[in-house]
């Protein structure tokens, strides 16, 4: 299956040796990871530690992820990378013990699979309005071409909506 080109959708972290450890006890993993589907968004690597330590009550969680996620720009709808750092902290609980502030646990056979938090985080830094470039100008609105790529020539000056209405009244009394 390996070498086909697709996106992996799953992380799976043997976190079995700290379900009987003590607390304190942890296992650090260096993830350098390719293309990664989160669900619903793209990202082209995860790279960076990620510290699994045995807490009371479950495991503790810690990653510092530099990655690049797969945006569209809003104005003119080309997807662009956006460059980030995922800082993850949160407690897993184990199998079988449900507490009301923990919403992920490990496997019976103590794997986790941490990509659903790392998609959290990754919402948690997405511009609310991705931009390709500050001064994207997006498309035209009448024939439709990138005007970041060309000039068109159909643009009109843009009326101020106030000053429009105000230019209808006045239109509207010539004709009386
Ligand atoms: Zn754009
Ligand atoms: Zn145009």
């Amino acid at each position: 299956m390996a070498g086909l080109g697709f996106f992996i959708n799953m992380l799976q972290f043997d976190l079995s040796p700290l379900i009987g450890a003590r607390p304190g006890e942890r296992l650090v993993f260096s993830l350098s990871e390719g293309p990664h589907w989160l669900e619903d968004v793209q990202v082209a690597f995860l790279r960076g530690p990620v510290t699994f330590v045995r807490v009371q009550g479950g495991i503790l969680v810690e990653a510092r992820l530099e990655t690049s996620i797969e945006v569209e720009c809003v104005r003119c709808l080309d997807r662009f990378s956006h460059a980030a750092v995922l800082e993850v902290e949160e407690t897993i609980g184990l199998a079988g013990h449900s507490q009301p502030e923990i919403v992920y646990h490990l496997t019976e056979e103590g794997w986790f699979d941490p990509l659903p938090l790392f998609r959290e985080q990754v919402w948690v830094v997405l511009p609310m309005k991705a931009l390709c470039r500050l001064d994207c100008k997006g498309y035209c609105p009448e024939c439709g071409s990138n005007l970041n790529v060309e000039a068109c020539s159909c643009r009109k000056e843009q009326v101020d909506p106030r000053l429009a209405s105000l230019a209808a009244f006045y239109d509207r009394r010539q004709e009386e």
